[in-house]
């Protein structure tokens, strides 16, 4: 399907290496545990999580008493999923509001993020409010405001160079006067510098907390895929800041480096929650570490 062909290339990189070393050596030894390490590595996963699929395959193969190569590519698959499964996954509502607050650097696909996540709950018959407090960058209201229309969405946004908090003030009001069942905020991905961003996005948190202490919360950073460890840095800084509850990780259809979607959940023990695979609203799908790592064998 679209995660198939969406995790072509990260395929591509990964698995063909993998199915060579599978074929290529003739048994289980330093060499071949050496040289799957590499192509681990060199696929994004990181050193975290190679190390421990690596240490988890010897203990399998000892364990199963595996001799052939080929034999332990399943019990790689499951080293694998084990990495990538940290607990749970897509958001759940509850019969609550969910505030849901967006952050990442400029150009990752957070407003794009924001409007598909928007279409898809309004496909679900849930109640939305949008607030459009990227109002650094010039054409996020624009573009988000599209995204409301086509989603039939209430949005509340600002002019360019607009108060971002005061924007969330006003869009926390509509969305307990509307009784909403989410609240989605995009935020500036750029300020004058990092400290501004990070500032105030402290600021945004605790006009939430303040003013909506009942909501559900939900922080999602979101990631450009094609960044590979880069996004990886990106996520450290911004759990600094704020208490992420999860990632989104965009544009692994145009990427070698989806394997930092191991990598960021083995390292930074936050979930993966939503995949973007495309520019379609059926390309933001929910991460699931089984149907990522089928997809990627498939
Ligand atoms: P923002 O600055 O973080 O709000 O970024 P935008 O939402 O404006 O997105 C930047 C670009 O990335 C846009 O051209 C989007 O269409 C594109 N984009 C976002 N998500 C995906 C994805 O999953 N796949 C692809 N191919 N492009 C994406």
């Amino acid at each position: 399907k679209r995660l198939v062909s969406g995790l072509a290339k990260t395929r591509d990189n990964i698995v063909s290496g993998i199915d060579s070393i599978f074929n290529g050596f003739s048994s289980i030894d330093e060499d071949f545990y050496e040289e799957l390490e590499e192509i681990l590595i060199m696929g994004d996963l990181g050193i975290h999580a190679t190390m421990k699929i690596i240490e988890d395959l010897k203990a399998k193969v000892k364990e199963n008493h595996i001799k052939e190569p080929a034999e332990c590519k399943q019990l790689l698959i499951d080293s694998i999923k084990e990495q990538m499964s940290i607990g749970d996954t897509a958001y759940e509502f509850e019969n609550r509001t969910s505030v849901v607050l967006v952050i990442g650097v400029n150009g990752v696909g957070k407003t794009t993020t924001v409007g598909k996540l928007a279409g898809k709950l309004r496909e679900e018959g849930k109640k939305v409010v949008l607030a459009a407090a990227d109002t650094f960058r010039a054409a996020a209201g624009e573009q988000l405001t599209e995204w409301a229309r086509r989603a039939d969405a209430y949005m509340i946004g600002g002019q360019e160079g607009a108060d971002p908090a005061a924007i969330v003030y006003d869009a926390v009001q509509a969305a307990k006067a509307r009784k909403a069942d989410v609240l989605l905020c995009d935020t500036a991905g750029r300020l004058h510098n990092k400290k501004n961003l990070m500032e105030e996005l402290k600021k945004i948190n605790r006009i939430i907390d303040r003013e909506f202490p009942e909501a559900y919360r939900e922080t999602l950073v979101v990631l450009d895929g094609t960044t590979g460890q880069n996004a990886l840095a990106q996520a450290r800084e911004f759990k600094e800041a704020a208490d992420i509850t999860g990632i989104v990780l965009t544009k692994l259809d145009g990427t070698a480096k989806g394997g930092i979607a191991v990598a960021i959940q083995s390292e930074l023990g936050i979930p993966v929650k939503y995949i973007g695979v495309g520019e379609h609203i059926e390309d933001l799908q929910k991460f699931d570490p089984d149907e990522f790592v089928n997809a990627l064998f498939a």
